[in-house]
């Protein structure tokens, strides 16, 4: 997670939102309430996935110590099968991309993203 480019992303934003309405002096309400959201959402999508990108970091399968989920049905370790991209949408309709670790069951050989 970095606070850093929060407050960048959200520096940026605001400015934009300003210059925007200087531009577009007799906006109403409901134009104005489109283009701040649309902004907003930039920002969402940015927090959200270093959020959840950050509970990735402690990754399994590569950390002593850190326990493999397990096969829902099977109820047995998964084996890492390394990184893969993968995205999710966001209820605004931002899409994030998490890098995660995928898994394969020994037992029912089903391949899974964990939930974390
Ligand atoms: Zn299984």
């Amino acid at each position: 997670m970095d606070e850093h480019t929060w407050l960048r992303t959200g520096t940026a934003i605001l400015t934009e939102i300003k210059e925007w309405r200087r531009a577009h002096p007799t906006a109403t309400f409901v134009e104005m309430e489109d283009e701040i959201h649309r902004r907003m959402m930039e920002l969402e999508a940015q927090v959200l996935q270093d959020a959840a990108q950050a509970s990735e970091s402690q990754e399994w399968g590569q950390t002593p110590g850190q326990p493999a989920p397990t096969c829902p049905t099977c109820v047995v370790p998964l084996q890492a099968r390394g990184q893969h991209q993968r995205t999710l949408q966001g209820n605004g309709g931002q899409s994030v991309t998490l890098n995660r670790t995928y898994g394969t069951c020994p037992t029912c050989q089903r391949s899974f993203f964990p939930p974390r």
